[in-house]
This record gives C-alpha cells, sequence and structure tokens, in this order.
C-alpha cells in the first residue's frame, strides 16, 4: 500500500539519486520503456517538463541529444531532485490532511481532472454485472503514475478510508502506513526511544520540581534565621 508514495515522501536529498529511484519504481512495477532500435534494459522516468531522466544508461539513450539526461551530466542530480522534491512536497501535503482526518477534496478533484487512467480491456465475466475490466494508470510522469495509482485509484474502488492509517511517527518524522490503526510510531526503535526520552523528561521534570521545593523551603529558613 502506498508503496511508492511513502518512500517518496520520506526521501531526503542525499538519498535522491538514480540508483534508488530506480530500484524504487522497478519494485513497483513501473517503468518508462522507450522505443528504440536497440531494445535492451531501458528504463527512465519523465518529468513535469518533459525531461527524460535515465536511471539505467545504454546506447540507445546515449544517442538521443534533446532533453535527455544521464547519471553523470552536470546538472542531472539537481534535476532529478527537483522532480521528486515537487512529488514529494505534492504526497506530504496530501498525507498531513489525510493525518488531520481531512480529505482535500478539491486537491484530488483537480488531480483527476489532470490525469488520464484508461480502461484498456472489457470483456465478459461469470456474472454479467461483474464484467472483467483491465485499467492502465496516467504514467505520462512518475508523478501522474504515483498520484493515479496509489491515491486516486483507492478512491475510485471505495477503499479511500485506507488513507486513516498514513501517519507521522513523532520521534524522527517518517511518513508510514499502520497495519494497525492504533500505531503512532514508524518502528520498534522509535517507540523504545519515545519511551525513554519522556520517562527522563519526567524524572527531570520531578528533579526540578524536588529542587524547587528544597530551594523555596531553604530560602523561608533564611528568612527566618534572618529576624
Ligand atoms: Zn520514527
Amino acid at each position: 500500500m502506498l508503496k511508492i508514495a511513502m518512500q517518496i515522501a520520506n526521501m531526503t536529498e542525499e538519498q535522491c539519486t538514480a540508483e534508488n529511484i530506480q530500484s524504487i519504481v522497478m519494485r513497483c512495477g513501473y517503468y518508462q520503456s522507450m522505443a528504440g532500435e536497440e531494445r535492451g534494459f531501458e528504463l527512465g522516468m519523465f518529468d513535469c517538463e518533459g525531461n527524460l531522466l535515465v536511471l539505467t544508461e545504454n546506447d540507445f539513450h546515449r544517442n538521443l541529444k534533446e532533453k535527455v539526461f544521464f547519471p553523470g551530466d552536470p546538472n542531472y542530480n539537481n534535476l532529478l531532485w527537483q522532480e521528486i522534491g515537487r512529488i514529494k512536497k505534492e504526497l506530504v501535503e496530501l498525507f498531513d490532511s489525510f493525518i488531520d482526518d481531512n480529505v482535500p477534496f478539491s486537491k484530488l478533484e483537480a488531480i483527476c481532472k489532470e490525469i488520464s487512467p484508461k480502461v484498456v480491456f472489457y470483456a465478459p465475466g461469470a456474472n454479467e454485472w461483474d464484467p472483467q475490466m483491465g485499467m492502465t494508470f496516467d504514467n505520462r510522469t512518475l508523478r501522474n503514475f504515483v498520484l493515479s495509482q496509489e491515491i486516486i485509484w483507492p478512491f475510485f474502488r471505495y477503499e479511500g478510508e485506507q488513507f486513516k492509517r498514513v501517519g507521522r511517527c513523532p520521534e524522527c518524522g517518517t511518513y508510514f502506513f499502520a497495519d494497525n490503526i492504533r500505531k503512532m510510531f514508524c518502528s520498534a526503535s522509535c517507540k523504545g526511544h519515545n519511551f525513554y526520552r519522556t520517562k527522563k523528561e519526567k524524572e527531570q521534570d520531578m528533579a526540578e520540581s524536588v529542587a524547587e521545593t528544597t530551594r523555596k523551603a531553604l530560602s523561608k529558613m533564611n528568612e527566618k534565621y534572618k529576624k
């Protein structure tokens, strides 16, 4: 659930490398394939400005000159982060409103108007009221793909309530998708850290209040003594 979206929402600029993005899009079965003489293994992603950001370099890509960027090109990392950062910002805004129990209707409506998922096949099923339908997601850009497959599609399938399981760890700020709706922390280690930190803070508060009481008692005694 939210396989690509969650990883992008948590991504930092340092983690935003061709290698990492490639492993995310491949594990999630998303890739942009291009027609060409050399078919080999072609993998890249288009950004919103129509640039092809090649994730795996091969001769076919090397022969394309315009608007094609390779890992190692001077501006490549900037462009990749510009695009991934833009998707991240959008996802974080959506997640934050889900966390506040608020479904941002007009934002989702705007996304629906922009993306173009297609029904690619329609065939009879065992029950005529329940035909077999296949849909493709809008994969013109990685952004459209993530939004259409991981955000709009669940709403289309009446599964929007799953977004109530989106959480943000109060200890480290990581976004996560909770299997258990009561889950509060991203990991056992953050839960542990939080437990000990709160315990320490409580102990410190207690120590401070004891010190304060003692200070007050002493100053009272001092005043008495002066008289
Ligand atoms: Zn955490």
